[in-house]
């Protein structure tokens, strides 16, 4: 009898551990674990699956620290976990939430291993897109704060928001709904209007800067490419892996 070693998955040492931090919702952190384990299965088959540590902390005292403007705090939590996933053998990290990005630079500066910066990756897929001014919808903050746009923009790349108005209705969605997993046809009607607006301002794409927005929107939702940034942030990580 000739016992072969399996030949599917990666040599041992092969892939690296993606380190995710969650949680933020855990309704877009779960999107997140699938993906990562639906790519390494469609690329290497058989029971090949991510290499990965999910830390996925409890969002209700998060989301008081953003309403309470603590973002101090609210770093130094998140610089916490990031650092006990590194100490507990990540090879590079994601934060799986655009608002929380509010406090990269903070993990960027405190962590020994690569972080991928989630507009950065939206704006890389916006820029193979051709696209030169963009349009995003997110948590109010993502869209009404500097700290999303200029990142975006250092790729070279415009970026349109909705008015007051409209993030509010998309605060209200993301907040009252997306996180706690309602999916409303209302809500995604409201949305189709406000990204048809955003299309109107010349965005020639729609960065999806919240987590949970691609659980309830698709390409059939806008006249223009949708960039859904778990999709994308998830497939940035499983290639850093496997590099
Ligand atoms: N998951 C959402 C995002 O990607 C919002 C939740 C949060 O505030 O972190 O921005």
């Amino acid at each position: 009898m000739l016992w072969r070693s399996p030949t599917t998955g990666p040599q041992p040492g092969g892939m690296k551990t993606i380190g995710m931090l969650g949680g933020m919702s855990w309704e877009s952190t779960a999107l997140y674990y699938r993906l990562a384990n639906e790519l390494i299965r469609d690329r290497f088959g058989g029971l090949a699956s991510a290499d990965l540590l999910v830390r996925s902390v409890d969002f209700a005292p998060v989301r008081e620290l953003q309403l309470q403007d603590r973002w101090d705090e609210a770093a130094g939590l998140l610089l916490r976990e990031a650092k006990a996933l590194e100490a507990a053998g990540a090879d590079l990290l994601v934060l799986c939430t655009n608002y929380m990005h509010k406090t990269a630079p903070v993990l960027e500066a405190g962590l020994g291993v690569p972080f991928l910066h989630i507009a950065d990756v939206a704006a890389r897929a916006a820029g193979a897109l051709g696209a030169t001014r963009v349009g995003l919808i997110g948590a109010a903050g993502t869209m009404a704060e500097p700290f999303y746009a200029e990142r975006v923009g250092r790729h070279g790349i415009d970026v349109v928001v909705p008015g007051d108005a409209d993030r509010q209705r998309l605060e209200r969605a993301i907040f009252d709904e997306l996180c706690q997993g309602v999916l409303s046809a209302g809500t995604r009607t409201d949305l189709r209007r406000i990204l048809a607006g955003l299309v109107g301002q010349g965005a020639e794409a729609v960065v999806l800067g919240c987590t949970e927005l691609e659980l309830l929107l698709g390409a059939e939702d806008c006249a223009v490419p949708l960039l859904p940034t778990a999709r994308l942030h998830v497939r940035a990580a499983v290639e850093a892996a496997l590099a």
